[in-house]
């Protein structure tokens, strides 16, 4: 097995995933279809299936050119128009090369947005991001918390697969929320030098993002506070917590 991060647009990755047995290659979020023709021609490879996790269009920009190029099933959410979609995911496990993966529901960012998980390999898109979350579009914060809790159960080595490149910012936001948490201090240096150095800061753990990821540490005292020193009126429980600190970073200049 090997996973391959294709840089798209500003801060974009595209997932190629290649299995060990043939014919799995599998593309997920494929923005931009010319990076992914590149890779493809590079290795002499042909993708036997396009995953999408949602409807936004630098994820699915690429789907129906790479569709028509290689002649490959789609699969997705059900309700969004994903372009040459062949089938419609919902919660549960799809078989797909002789693999059986888990599709996880988890809306909030979009209503019908999906996660993939397969071995210890999470596909999350715009759900969970290493060091934050995404922006709540088209559902609640009660929602986006739901779904984060529940990709929160898989085990710590899970490693998240997100789909931007936002985990510098994030940390620095992060930082601002728990200043004294060392976890946070230390990825934001681990992560400046990776970043220095031209390499992607993903894929992150499961692991690390609840020791350093606000968003999955709303129901912790240090969190709460926090928040409430910004939003005097929030509760002291995990969901308020989470939707005032979703407010604050959209917020957030560093
Ligand atoms: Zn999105």
């Amino acid at each position: 097995m090997s996973l391959t991060l294709i840089p798209a647009f500003r801060d974009n990755y595209i997932y190629l995933l290649t299995l060990p047995q043939k014919p799995g290659v599998w593309i997920i979020d494929p923005g931009d279809a010319a990076p992914v023709v590149a890779e493809l021609s590079r290795r002499g490879l042909r993708p036997s299936a396009i995953l999408c996790t949602h409807h936004h269009a630098d994820h699915i920009g690429g789907v129906a050119e790479l569709a028509a190029t290689y002649q490959c099933p789609v699969l997705g959410p059900g309700a969004s128009r994903i372009p040459a979609r062949t089938e419609a995911l919902r919660e549960g496990t799809v078989h797909l090369d002789g693999e059986e993966m888990t599709v996880f529901e988890v809306p909030g960012h979009t209503l019908d947005h999906l996660a993939f998980y397969w071995e210890d390999l999470l596909f999350c898109g715009d759900t969970l991001f290493a060091g934050g979350c995404g922006r709540i579009f088209e559902g609640d914060a009660a929602m986006l918390y739901a779904s984060l809790q529940k990709l929160a159960q898989l085990p710590d080595a899970t490693k998240i697969c997100c789909a931007h490149e936002y985990t510098l910012a994030n940390l620095h936001f992060a930082a601002e929320v728990e200043p004294d948490n060392g976890a946070i201090g230390e990825r934001l240096e681990r992560v400046r030098r990776q970043r220095e150095a031209g390499q992607p800061s993903l894929p992150s753990t499961l692991g690390e993002e609840r020791l350093s990821n606000p968003f999955l540490r709303c129901h912790l005292p240090s969190v709460q506070h926090a928040v409430r020193a910004v939003y005097p009126d929030t509760a002291a429980e995990s969901v308020a917590t989470f939707a005032a600190l979703r407010r604050w970073k959209d917020g957030f200049r560093g």
